[in-house]
This record gives C-alpha cells, sequence and structure tokens, in this order.
C-alpha cells in the first residue's frame, strides 16, 4: 500500500475511511475525474468491516465476522467485477434449539422438524395462522414476531437470540429489527432471497486494494482523522465514513452501538460445522460459531471457528435500534449538513450515518456520493455567483473541532 509524505492542498479529496464507501469515492473520482485523493483509515488495513486476512495457521477469516455479500443489482456487480472474480456464496445458516440444528430462515423444514408432523405450502400456511396472535399494528419486535408465528416460535428462535444480541427484549426495539428475517413456505434454505449470491474469489482485501491500485490514490494506514484534520487541505472536499458523533466530539452525548467480541479457534479437519453459520439462542454466551470456509472455499487440510459473543463495548458495529438513538443522530445530522454546506465535509457510510448497512448498499453509498461530488465540487468550472447562489460554498479547511451548533 502506498505510503508517503503529504502535503496541505496537494490532494482534491480527502478520505477518512478506507472501507467499501471511502474505496469507491476514491476510485470513481481518480478514474473519471483525474482527482487526487488521500485516504486515510485509523486501522492498519484497507475495506473496513469487509477486511478478511490469513489466520496464524493459514485459513481465511472475517476478524469483523462473516461478510456474505450479495445484492440485487447487476450495475453493481458489473462495476465490482473490474475488480475481482466471484464464488458463489454458500451463506447456509442453522439455530442451535436443544439437541438439533434447524435451517433459518425458518422454512418449511424448521416447521416440520420443530412441530413434527409433515407439511405442505397450505397446511404450513394454515399452521402459521393458527399459531398468530391477532396484533394489527406491531409496536416492536416482540408484537411482530408472535403476530407473525405465535409464542412458541418466537420463545425458541427468537427471543433469546435477541436478548443476546441487544442486551435488550424484543419489546424493547423496533419492529423491523426481528422483521429483517423472513418466513418461508418452502424448502429455500438460503440464507438471504438475493438475485446474486457471490464472494470476491481472493477475498474482500484482494478485491479494495486493487480499487485503490490507482496513482491519484494515496493510502495512509495506521491514521487517525485527528492527526490530519486542519493540517489536510483538500482542494475540492473531505468524505468523513467514521462516527458522526466522534466528529463533532461527542458534543450532544455519545451514540449507542452494539459491539462483538471474537475468539477465533483452529481446528486440524477440514470442516467442524454443516453450515456457515450456526445461532446459539438459549445455550453458551457465545450468539453464533461461524466457520467462514464455507464460503471462501478455501482448500486447507484444518479449518478455524470464530464465536461470537455480543459487548456493549468495542469497535461500533450495530446502531442500538431505539427511538432515543434516533433522535440523538437527528441532532448530529443537523450538524453535517451545516458541516456540508460550509465546509465541504460529505458525511457516508454506517459510521457516519449512525445506519446498518449491508456491503452492497456502503458501495452503492459510495458510488451516489461520489456522483454528488462530481455535480457539486467540480466547481472551477462553475462562476463563483452561481455557487453562491445554490450554496455550494468552497471548501475549507476541516479545522481542529469546528464550533459545535445547537440543533434545536
Ligand atoms: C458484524 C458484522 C457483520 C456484517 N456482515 C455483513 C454481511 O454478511 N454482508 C454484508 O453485505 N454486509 C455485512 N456487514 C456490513 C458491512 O460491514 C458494512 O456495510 C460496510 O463495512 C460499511 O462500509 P463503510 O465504508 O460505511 O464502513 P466501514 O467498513 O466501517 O469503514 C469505515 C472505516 O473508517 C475508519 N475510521 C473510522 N473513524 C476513523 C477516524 N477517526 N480516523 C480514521 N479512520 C477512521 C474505520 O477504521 C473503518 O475502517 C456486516 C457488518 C458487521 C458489523
Amino acid at each position: 500500500m502506498t505510503q508517503r509524505q503529504s502535503k496541505p492542498g496537494d490532494y482534491d479529496l480527502l478520505i477518512v475511511g478506507a472501507g467499501p464507501v471511502g474505496c469507491v469515492v476514491a476510485e470513481r473520482a481518480a478514474r473519471c475525474k483525474g482527482w487526487k485523493s488521500l485516504v486515510i483509515d485509523r486501522r492498519e488495513h484497507v475495506a473496513g468491516n469487509c477486511h478478511d486476512r490469513l489466520h496464524e495457521s493459514g485459513v481465511l477469516i472475517h476478524p469483523y465476522g462473516p461478510h456474505y455479500f450479495r445484492t440485487n443489482n447487476p450495475g453493481l456487480l458489473r462495476y465490482l467485477s473490474r475488480f475481482t472474480e466471484w464464488v458463489d456464496g454458500q451463506y447456509i445458516v442453522k439455530s442451535a434449539v436443544g439437541d438439533k440444528l434447524y435451517p433459518i430462515p425458518i422454512n418449511l423444514t424448521t416447521l416440520e422438524m420443530f412441530f413434527g408432523e409433515s407439511l405442505d405450502e397450505v397446511s404450513a400456511k394454515r399452521l402459521l395462522d393458527s399459531l398468530a396472535h391477532p396484533i394489527a399494528d406491531p409496536q416492536n419486535s416482540e408484537e411482530f414476531v408472535l403476530s407473525r408465528v405465535g409464542r412458541e416460535l418466537y420463545e425458541a428462535f427468537y427471543l433469546g437470540y435477541t436478548q443476546k444480541q441487544w442486551d435488550l427484549h424484543p419489546r424493547q426495539l423496533a419492529p423491523s429489527v426481528c422483521g429483517r428475517v423472513p418466513v418461508r413456505l418452502n424448502r429455500d434454505e438460503r440464507y438471504v432471497d438475493h438475485r446474486y449470491q457471490l464472494t470476491p474469489k481472493d477475498g474482500f482485501d484482494a478485491m479494495f486494494r486493487k480499487m485503490l491500485d490507482h496513482p491519484l490514490i494515496t493510502v495512509q494506514t495506521g491514521t487517525e482523522f485527528g492527526d490530519v484534520r486542519g493540517r489536510i487541505e483538500p482542494r475540492r472536499a473531505t468524505v468523513y465514513s467514521g462516527a458522526i458523533d466522534e466528529y463533532f466530539d461527542h458534543c450532544h452525548g455519545r451514540l449507542d452501538w452494539r459491539s462483538l467480541r471474537f475468539e477465533f479457534e483452529y481446528v486440524e479437519q477440514p470442516f467442524v460445522q454443516p453450515c456457515v453459520q450456526i445461532n446459539h439462542p438459549a445455550a453458551h454466551a457465545y450468539s453464533r460459531t461461524v466457520e467462514i470456509k464455507h464460503v471462501t472455499g478455501q482448500a486447507h487440510p484444518g479449518t478455524v471457528l470464530s464465536y461470537e459473543y455480543p459487548s456493549a463495548t468495542g469497535e461500533p458495529f450495530y446502531p442500538v435500534p431505539t427511538p432515543q438513538g434516533s433522535a440523538l443522530y437527528a441532532k448530529y445530522k443537523v450538524e453535517a449538513q451545516v458541516e456540508t454546506q460550509e465546509r465541504a465535509v460529505y458525511f457516508a457510510g454506517r459510521l457516519a450515518e449512525y445506519i446498518y448497512i449491508n456491503t452492497d448498499e456502503a458501495l452503492e453509498k459510495g458510488l451516489a456520493l461520489f456522483e454528488r461530488l462530481a455535480l457539486e465540487r467540480d466547481w472551477y468550472f462553475l462562476p463563483r455567483a452561481l455557487k453562491r447562489a445554490e450554496g455550494l460554498g468552497t471548501a475549507k479547511p476541516v479545522g481542529a473541532a469546528s464550533p459545535a451548533r445547537s440543533a434545536s
């Protein structure tokens, strides 16, 4: 990865975060506009949370949790295919309840195993209708699941897992938290429904490194935004994909994130689990075990199992989906809009927008942000009066902590 001394004003873009959003913006800016970018990341690698690396045993692992790439967008896939070849994604998940492993999402097989009767689409629908609670407008995740599958399935598959994951009762969580996982009346065992379910053949890091491999892109890993803030003055804009509350020195308070702690165990046999992921809703302190080799397809005599322990501390992974969190984020969003206007700092990505998004959505955000920058920051060609009329401003240095404004 390129590491070189930078001068203030040397770059068109300063990009904070070498995750999917940052990589796409840098790549597009270089290849489509000839813009020069400095991409920094506080971690020692690129690819953000999609980062993969070799475990000491030589097995490829996903250190920040398994990443199952999927998309419905053929254009996105075409774009990414410039930087990688693909292998088919084998995203099969099971849930360990009692002494059995049940397919997740719940499907016909899950229902047959759980209730001990053979079912088809019609009888399964009838069964679920008879189990579902009549809740017309579910207000939280518990009500949502009860209204779809009833109490027995809720207690077996959702309650314990959700409590472990969030350390909150499903009653305290928005309906969408448990609503993301479908219930199927067929035998489709795939974890997700997307049209394309693929994994980069040589891994995510290799794909993102190739994206950044351009003479107009300089990458400095192991670099904090604070180290360059006020020192690097990009000609056009700063793209910030770090945590939004951190950018504003937590002036309105800290946003609440859920994290995970990972333990990796090497096992000297080709595979340990029958599928990539097993959820553990009841037993154990860990919530899931992941054997990513099922997905990467790597040829290796051994395998690595990762144990995931949900945690209140550690890397920010999932925004805690509560009304308080949304209200706090709304305050920062107002600050961010002003910062974009006044200092040409653009906020995008999961940390900057306090949102859970999958990788394809993050990549799409990167592409959309590049389009916006091309429109708004190609200002050498815009007369000054027009720029002012459209409130586009000019890029000012992002000084040390801009004064906090009240959002009210
Ligand atoms: C546990 C887990 C599992 C996931 N599984 C999947 C999956 O199966 N499939 C899928 O499609 N998606 C999955 N995702 C989502 C995926 O990781 C994200 O969509 C994607 O990484 C978001 O890209 P991003 O660029 O917004 O952020 P990130 O990937 O987080 O990149 C942001 C980067 O900014 C850097 N940064 C932050 N602050 C600073 C600072 N102050 N200075 C310097 N650098 C900074 C960070 O170090 C980070 O590398 C998962 C996410 C998690 C947490």
